[in-house]
């Protein structure tokens, strides 16, 4: 029964280590019947002794497979070293020993020259002994596991491989108490122990099948690692590696059981960052978790991240650490590539700014060449009107007096022809400079045509206006003009129209504007006619 519960472990479980370990200490319990059974089909006193040698080797055994057993079952294995597990296996072979070797019958004697009846001798009950010795620490180990295991499955599993526990304690003590100690008054009961083993074995063999594999976990964690793009290696307190993923293979030559030296992994390559700090720490302080970033070689544009975190126990001893390694050349570029556009586009925008700026600058040129005029730089005639149809209305509403001036340049002809057009345009120039200097800054100086000038005077009267128009003449007949050797006397007839604005109805501007520079005309007419460098107020 025990081998068909064998076979059937391996044949329906994903073998994980743990099972590996599980079906070596079922191996060995099998023993103990297979010799128990087997001196019964022989008389041969030399073959009942190489049966019964060989279930005391699986008796002496049993303990330490328990053992093992227990911390794999209680995910404690990374804990076995090899120095460990040698520690914990020699009491259990020094035990099998004594019973092979069995001096002066110290162990075991049979009667009779038969050993279906044994009498046994002291060193067997240190073999008891050491063996309640294995259960009773896996046993601790199990409560131990009990109380600090969160998971309800693992819970209930661990729960199951006790009552096993339990179970094959239960039937040992009986066995040794039947079958040995009162094996004198009671008649001998075969097949205790064997009975006690083939029952806790279907307690974990239930235990499998019921809560799944003993390691589901630890399984999906190992087959993630080993497929992850991530390189992993894992190393204990002494560096030296216990796994290594195939993630980890191109940029890390080490397989399990090398050291792993960071320093030496480290120097050929082109280290980003503080490496000193970076080695300080790793050697220093190996609870610290650790990150850093490399290149491979020059100018490959490969960038790997690697990443040291601590592995450490419920009591936060440290048993080890995993080294990751993370190819982040992607990101990486991307960042550069980012930062390059992010560059490209500040340049552009910058660009972008200055042509909004010249843009800017030059609308205000357009707008401004689009109202004055070149020459003298004063208003040209269409800005005048534009502004005067709003103005007037402005003017009509709020009774605001305003007044119009005309005025024109006299015999400007003669100057023309006598200086020539480069001395006229100087006339021209000089004689709007002198008329604006005189005027309000609310005031609007406009080119009316050829040397041809008109004013608008908001908030001007009559007496004002009159006033006004009599001293810009007078200081335009005090100008003389450079031209050449000879200076250029200049003077101005001017047409004034002042309009008070009361009782003032305007249907149309444009047209009310062509009544107003039509009377403004005829002034500067007559004061052309009435002999030239006057003001001549219109009605
Ligand atoms: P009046 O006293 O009757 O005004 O005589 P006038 O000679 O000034 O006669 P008018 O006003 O008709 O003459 C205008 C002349 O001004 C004609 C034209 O050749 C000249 N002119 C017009 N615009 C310009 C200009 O921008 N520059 C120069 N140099 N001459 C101009
Ligand atoms: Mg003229
Ligand atoms: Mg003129």
């Amino acid at each position: 029964m025990l081998f068909i519960l064998f076979v059937s472990v391996i044949a329906v479980n994903r073998i994980t280590m743990t099972h590996k370990v599980y079906l070596a200490f079922h191996f060995i319990m099998m023993l103990w019947p297979l010799g128990h059974f087997a001196i019964k089909l022989t008389d041969f006193p030399d073959v009942q002794l190489f049966f019964i040698n060989l279930s005391f080797v699986a008796l002496g055994m049993l303990g330490p497979g328990w053992l093992f057993f227990v911390f794999f079952l209680t995910n404690r294995s990374i804990q076995l070293k090899w120095s460990r597990i040698a520690l914990y296996i020699s009491p259990a072979v020094l035990c099998v020993a004594a019973a092979l070797w069995n001096p002066d019958r110290l162990f075991m004697s049979s009667v009779r020259d038969n050993y279906m009846d044994r009498l046994y001798g002291p060193l067997f009950w240190v073999l008891v002994l050491v063996q309640f010795a294995y259960l009773f620490i896996a046993m601790m180990n199990m409560f131990h596991a009990l109380k600090t295991v969160n998971s309800v499955n693992q819970k209930k599993q661990l729960a199951t491989a006790l009552i096993g526990m339990f179970v094959l304690t239960g039937f040992g003590l009986l066995d040794v108490l039947v079958n040995v100690l009162l094996s004198e008054w009671i008649p001998i009961i075969p097949g205790l122990l064997s009975s006690g083993i083939l029952l806790s074995d279907l307690c974990f063999v239930f235990a499998i099948y019921r809560y799944g594999v003993f390691d589901i976990l630890s399984m999906a964690q190992r087959d993630i690692i080993e497929h992850m793009t991530t390189g992993v290696i894992v190393v204990d307190e002494n560096d030296k590696v216990l796994e290594v993923n195939r993630g980890a293979t191109p940029l890390v030559q080490v397989t399990k059981g090398d050291t792993f030296e960071m320093e030496k992994f480290l120097a050929p390559l082109q280290v980003q960052g503080e490496v000193y700090e970076f080695l300080y720490r790793y050697n220093h302080h190996p609870y610290e978790r650790l990150q850093m970033e490399f290149s491979l070689q020059e100018n490959s544009g490969r960038h790997v991240s690697i990443q040291i975190s601590p592995v450490l126990d419920n009591r936060r001893t440290l048993l080890g650490r995993i080294i990751t390694f993370h190819d982040v050349s992607e990101l990486r570029k991307l960042v550069v590539e980012m930062n390059r556009k992010n560059e490209a586009l500040h340049e552009r925008n910058l660009e972008l700014i200055s042509i909004q700026e010249e843009l800017f600058r030059v609308n205000q040129k357009l707008e401004q060449m689009a109202v004055t005029d070149g020459l003298t730089g004063c208003y040209n005639r269409r800005y005048l009107m534009q502004q005067l149809e709003h103005e007037v209305l402005l003017n009509m509403r709020y009774q605001i007096p305003f007044a119009i001036f005309l005025f024109d340049i006299d015999h400007f002809k003669q100057i023309n022809d006598k200086y020539g057009h480069l001395v006229g345009d100087e006339v021209i120039r000089s004689t709007a400079n002198i008329v604006r200097s005189m005027l309000r800054r609310t005031d609007i100086l406009a080119r009316y045509g050829g040397e041809e000038f008109t004013v608008y005077l908001p908030h001007t009267n009559r007496e004002q206006s009159e006033l006004l128009a009599e001293k810009i003449m007078l200081a335009v007949g005090e100008n003389l003009v450079d031209a050449g050797l000879d200076k250029v006397h200049i003077t101005i007839s001017m047409g004034v129209l002042s309009e008070s604005s009361e009782n003032l109805k305007i249907n149309d501007p444009k047209e009310y504007l062509r009544e107003v520079f039509a009377s403004a005309d005829s002034a500067l007419y007559k004061a052309k006619n009435g002999g030239r460098n006057r003001v001549v107020m219109a009605r």
